[in-house]
């Protein structure tokens, strides 16, 4: 059986809100903080050398760009100091990555594709001899790597992947053949992640296909680029397919070992995404600025526009989302740095919720400014542009939200299959039986309760500890209901992942914003408390419409109508 314990969203499934977890808010040591803080200087310092403008313009950066960027040490950030790299923890990383995308997006997304998924497979799995070899030239931005596993027929349905790797009769190496697209940074890595299908022995005597995760050195013969691609935005990173025909390989470049490559993409990307979170998460950071700056200054009817009550609220509701995806960020972090947790929920969230917070604080952000903000010279746009891809790569939102209601679902589903079971045979499962209706008493009767939030935020606990109840009962009637076929219902899904995700939200604002009382004093957090009863004030009207909808909606109207405009294949209306 699932073991809910390591996981704090798993467990909200079960209508559990892990404390343990949950509490302290991580914090990084002092001595990493003055390391990081180091760094940060270092950006700043390099913030007017990154014309963002002019390299969208030219769709690349400047060929000594990215030399300069190496020199100042973001190539390997998380690299152990030992190979030449910062040693940075997750936090730490992160961190760097959210003051990067303050700067430019395209520069955080070229950086991010090298070490967030790039050779994240090879700090996951690479054997010693592995690290050796790559890890100075990757730290040292000598080597830049990619990750390439999207093909012309697989994007989200990663499993679907045609690129082969064929071990030689004398086993010495592999033969690559196949072709990847839309890959960052592919034509000037020289050390690219690739992901192909091999032959695998099925257990029955026979073979079947998996993926294989392998390090391809380039430039080599029979690897070839298409030509960058022309982006709506983060422009100057480069983008491009990439050709294998009849690459060699050296055996001992298999990563993680034969067959395992699914999961090592998987793996890579739940890790990455965090940096993407962290990417969307600066780009808010930076939005802010811009509108505060605006908002301040221009007058219109004879008053700042900060004045009406309109651009206020833009501005507040910017500020709350920005801090409470900066919660779950640096609580996941704080959980991958803890190293006991299983945090894949949790990074797919964050990735989801700031995605989304960035791609709606641009969007206010250039409603505040006005035709400025619709003005090349002013950047915003480019923000706009840039951040759109967030929403897709590295899990497309609508599959990593399918992930997210699935995994959760798994640990209820197989204990309701097991109250199933043990329903059939009473005598060995009255130990389980007994059990769950316990649980079924705790959730409908007792409720679920939190004892370490600050007492100042107790109403607010008090609506996540309803909730909480609330969604494991809703969880439990949704399976019972569907059976497996729920993974074919997204209309419940969908309502699954987004309370999943509002409740994590509010569970790690309820933490730092308790952590922040306690260290500086209530009298000093007035504007804290208000950011937390704002974002549950909002995220309260969500979970409620998503609970009542589980029952009440309109979903078959829905499919009815997508399922005519399909088979039609246009709107259809018109009034004359
Ligand atoms: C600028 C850029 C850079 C990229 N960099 C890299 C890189 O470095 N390495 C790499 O390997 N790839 C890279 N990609 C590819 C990227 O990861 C894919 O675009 C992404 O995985 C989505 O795949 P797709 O575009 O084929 O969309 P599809 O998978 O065809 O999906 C299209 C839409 O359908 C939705 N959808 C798909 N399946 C389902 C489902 N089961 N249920 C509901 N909705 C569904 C998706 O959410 C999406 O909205 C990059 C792409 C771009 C545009």
């Amino acid at each position: 059986m699932e073991t809910k314990k390591d996981s704090f969203c798993k467990a909200l499934f079960h209508g559990d809100i892990r404390e343990d977890i949950l509490f302290p808010y991580p914090a990084i040591s002092n001595d990493e903080a003055e390391s990081v803080r180091m760094m940060i200087d270092g950006i700043d310092k390099f913030r007017p050398n990154v014309k963002s403008g002019q390299f969208d313009r030219d769709g690349a950066f400047p060929d000594e760009f990215i030399q300069q960027v190496a020199e100042l040490g973001l190539m390997g950030l998380a690299i152990p100091e030992s190979y030449g790299g910062l040693g940075l923890s997750s936090t730490g990383y992160v961190r760097v990555t959210e003051e990067i995308s303050t700067i430019d997006g395209a520069l955080a997304v070229t950086l991010g594709a090298h070490q967030s998924i790039g050779f994240k497979a090879l700090t996951l799995f690479g054997s010693d001899a592995q690290k050796k070899k790559y890890y100075p030239g990757l730290a040292s931005g000598e080597t830049i790597a990619c990750f390439a596993l999207t093909e012309p027929g697989s994007g989200s349905d990663a499993g679907s992947i045609k690129t082969r790797a064929v071990l030689s009769d004398d086993g010495t190496h592999y033969i690559l053949n196949g072709e990847k697209i839309w890959i960052t940074n592919g034509s000037m890595a020289k050390f690219i992640t690739v992901f192909a299908k091999t032959e695998e022995p099925d257990g029955q005597g026979g073979v079947r296909d998996k993926i294989t995760a392998f390090i391809v050195d380039a430039p080599a013969p029979g690897i070839t680029y298409g030509p960058p691609e022309d982006k709506m935005g983060i422009r100057a990173s480069k983008t491009t397919a990439i050709h294998f025909e009849n690459v060699k390989i050296p055996a001992e470049n298999v990563l993680g070992g034969r067959g395992k490559g699914f999961k090592i993409a998987m793996e890579v990307l739940n890790n990455g995404r965090l940096g993407l979170a962290g990417g969307s998460l600066g780009g808010c950071r930076r939005m802010i600025k811009t509108a505060i700056e605006h908002a301040n200054t221009r007058k219109q009817f004879g008053k700042p526009l900060n004045n009406f009550g309109m651009i206020q609220e833009k501005i507040a509701r910017m500020v709350v989302d920005t801090f409470a995806a900066e919660s779950m960020i640096f609580m996941t972090t704080g959980l991958i740095d803890r190293g006991d947790c299983d945090y894949s929920l949790e990074s797919a969230i964050s990735k989801v919720f700031t995605t989304e917070t960035l791609w709606q604080v641009s969007n206010e952000t250039l409603q505040i400014l006005g035709g400025m903000g619709y003005m090349r010279e002013c950047g915003v746009e480019q923000v706009v542009r840039d951040c759109r891809i967030n929403l897709i790569f590295e899990g497309a939102n609508e599959v990593l939200r399918l992930f997210i209601a699935l995994s959760g679902l798994q640990g209820p589903g197989q204990e309701l299959a097991e109250v199933a079971r043990a329903i059939k045979e009473p005598l060995k499962g009255i130990g389980l039986l007994s059990n769950i209706a316990a649980k079924n008493i705790r959730l409908n009767v007792v409720g679920v309760s939190m004892l370490k939030t600050h007492p100042l935020l107790k109403r607010e606990a008090g609506v996540l500890e309803d909730y909480v109840g609330e969604f494991a009962l809703q969880c439990q009637k949704l399976l019972q209901r569907h059976g497996k076929s729920i993974a074919d219902k997204q209309f419940a899904c969908k309502r699954i992942a987004d309370i999943t995700i509002d409740l994590f939200a509010m569970s790690c604002v309820l933490a730092r914003v308790s952590s922040i009382i306690e260290t500086r004093g209530a009298d000093k957090c007035e504007e804290e408390i208000a950011m937390a009863v704002s974002f549950f004030t909002v995220a309260n009207r969500r979970v409620r419409g998503n609970f009542k909808s589980i029952d009440r909606n309109d979903d078959d109207q829905l499919k009815l109508i997508a399922a005519k405009a399909c088979e039609r294949g246009h709107y259809g209306w018109d009034v004359v």
